[in-house]
């Protein structure tokens, strides 16, 4: 009677928290999470960017859950459908997904829910949910929402499109009455309009949160060489610990997995040219581990939930800024201390440029296009905070500098060499772009082997002694990313030409000064050390873990993992590993005291409840 009374009074954001409560187990909505549900609640429909990890799938699933009838969600990967799934089961939620994988009898049974309206949440594709005897099917239930997941990938400025996206819009004309949900978590100021038009969304409100990730810690550097020695070296560096590597290439990410497995690293390719099983099982490998490294084309990561992974590394640089934030994003779900670490090189520019050059695509597109190459590596080469970019990228205002990226902790000096650039210039002239970086270097240092008559006599040939030929690369590296110089691929072996000619006659007349940087490598190293030992500091914080409760930790550790393979789910979509921690601290001694922490729910509770006091109590007791 006296919940009834209760249940009357309360305003539906309320209602929202007490399942936010009971079936999630969270104490308090983080972020916009409760506007967006008000709105959605309230009819409307809306647009929500929030961060990686700033808890998008609550602001569908709850309202999925209260409104009546059903709560479709379009997402695009069938992996993150299960996961999501999975985890919503695990919760007690009444969720399935309905995908080209799942067999008629259970597609059967998954309809016979539906159209009973024993179902909360429906996941499906973009074209699954546009197949005309789809919508036919779903205008005869009634629809709570319609959520659209990775709504970026709706539109070409963004960084991921996909043309099953476009499709969407119609959506608004076919369930004019029910309210739907984009949301993202990378979309800059132009995306964000384009999705807004694209999905009818105009009239709705847009909920931005900040793009901030402050348990992420970023670095850049140039690529040294050749090779896979330098990613060797970092992920040796970090063992014990979850780490995702992206390259560039297919062959790369099995070569680099090799190298790494030689070491001693648990280390796991991935690529969209695998075998279908192989990727799953992979991915699932991956999932399970408390450190595994994968090492993986962008074909891996979207949906991808692993809370725990500790670091990713850019063997091969991103494709733009968003890519950045979103791949790096994939770092420190958990909200405990991450690396985000980027390796890139002018190669990989003059590549990302010439690409965008040959695409089949409208010339104002192409020329969003090269900008964002052109500021993805103005960031990677900068001399500012790296955080502070990004989020101003994304239109953030009053932002400050993070104080921990490796910019912020002041590993780079910056020397004026804008004589010396006047030189590799003029050189670049001279040799009229018939030769590649090295022999332009030779030619500055008046090394070139077998030199020509010709070339000796050019007034530009040994011009240089005052520079190393590590110097004069470098210089060469900086005016390629400044777009003075350009590299023409020539076929993998590129040659070196002069860019952009207004800026080059800039520099020779000396209104345009270039300035070097250089990173102390030393400093850089001892910066790191400081960074990793109060990194674990923090981690050890933030589980609020003493020594003393670590035996039982790893206990129920070790429950989860067996509960975990035995229902094939990740050991994650069951306790996060800061739930376990909490538990090991406070070791409730019954179902009250366990259903205080935070992440379980009543679901949970009652299905591993007594399991959980068990492990407990066998410590105890
Ligand atoms: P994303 O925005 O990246 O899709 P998710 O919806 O997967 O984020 O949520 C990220 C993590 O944060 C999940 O593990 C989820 O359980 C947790 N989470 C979401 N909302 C809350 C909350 N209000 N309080 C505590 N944890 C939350
Ligand atoms: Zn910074």
């Amino acid at each position: 009677m006296q919940s009834a009374v209760a249940e009357l009074d309360a305003t539906p954001l309320d209602r929202a928290r007490d399942i936010l409560r009971r079936t999630f187990g969270h104490a308090e909505f983080r972020g916009l999470q409760a506007p967006v549900i008000a709105e959605v609640l309230a009819g409307r429909s809306a647009m929500a960017v929030l961060p990686t990890g700033g808890g998008k799938s609550l602001c569908y699933q709850i309202p999925s859950m209260m409104r009546p009838g059903l709560g479709l969600v379009v997402s695009p990967l069938i992996a993150l459908m299960t996961d999501q799934v999975a985890a919503m089961q695990q919760s007690g939620v009444a969720a399935a997904r309905l995908d080209s994988n799942i067999d008629p009898a259970e597609k059967g049974e998954i309809w016979r829910r539906i159209e009973a309206g024993e179902l909360d949440l429906l996941y499906v594709s973009p074209e699954g949910l546009m197949a005309p005897w789809m919508l036919e099917r779903l205008a005869q239930v009634p629809l709570a929402l319609i959520a659209i997941d990775e709504a970026h990938c709706v539109s070409q400025w963004g960084h991921d499109f996909r043309p099953d996206y476009r499709l969407l819009g119609r959506l608004a004309d076919i369930f004019p009455k029910v309210p739907r949900l984009a949301v993202t978590a990378t979309a800059d100021a132009r995306t964000r309009d384009d999705i807004r038009a694209e999905l009818r969304l105009t009239d709705s409100a847009e909920f931005v949160a900040s793009f901030a990730r402050p348990e992420l810690i970023l670095s850049a550097e140039r690529k040294r060489g050749a090779g896979h020695k330098r990613v060797v070296e970092l992920v040796t560096a970090r063992p014990g610990r979850s780490g995702v590597v992206y390259a560039g290439s297919r062959d790369n990410t099995e070569k680099l997995a090799q190298a790494l497995r030689d070491e001693g690293v648990p280390a796991l390719a991935y690529h969209a040219g695998l075998e279908r099983q192989l990727r799953i099982d992979r991915l699932e490998q991956f999932l399970q581990a408390d450190a595994a490294v994968m090492v993986a084309t962008i074909a891996f990561g979207m949906g991808v939930d692993k809370p725990d992974v500790r670091f990713v590394i850019h063997a091969d640089p991103p494709a733009s800024i968003e890519a950045y934030w979103q791949e790096i994003g994939r770092a420190g779900r958990d909200g405990d201390p991450a690396e985000g670490i980027t390796l890139y090189g002018s190669a990989d520019m003059a590549w990302a440029l010439r690409r965008t050059a040959e695409r089949d695509v409208d010339e104002a597109v192409k020329q969003v296009q090269v900008r964002k190459v052109r500021q993805l590596y103005t960031l990677l080469d900068g001399t500012g905070c790296r955080a502070a970019a990004v989020r101003r990228y994304f239109g953030e205002e009053g932002v400050e500098a993070c104080g921990q990226c490796d910019l912020c902790t002041g590993a780079v000096e910056t020397t004026d060499a804008t004589q010396q650039a006047q030189k590799a210039l003029s050189a670049a002239v001279r040799l009229g772009g018939r030769y590649g970086r090295g022999r332009l270097v030779d030619h500055l240092l008046g090394k070139t082997k077998d030199v020509s008559d010709h070339e000796a006599a050019l007034s530009t040939w040994g011009i240089g002694p005052e520079f190393s030929q590590a110097a004069w690369r470098d210089l060469t590296d900086q005016l390629l990313f400044e777009g003075l110089l350009r590299e023409d691929p020539n076929d993998g072996r590129p040659l070196v030409g002069v860019g952009d000619a207004e800026a080059v006659r800039a520099v020779f007349r000396g209104e345009r000064r270039v300035l070097v940087q250089t990173r102390a490598e030393a400093p850089a190293k001892e910066a790191r050390k400081g960074r990793k030992s109060r990194e674990s500091r923090e981690s050890r914080e933030s589980l609020a873990l003493s020594p003393a409760d670590q035996p039982l930790f790893e206990a129920l550790r070790a429950w989860r993992s067996g509960e975990a393979k035995s229902q094939h789910v990740p050991p994650y979509v069951i306790f996060h590993d800061r739930t376990l921690a909490e538990i090991a601290t406070v070791k409730p001694t019954g179902r009250a005291a366990l259903e205080r922490i935070n992440g379980v729910g009543e679901g949970k509770l009652a299905r591993y409840g007594e399991a959980v006091l068990q492990v407990v109590g066998e410590f105890e007791g």
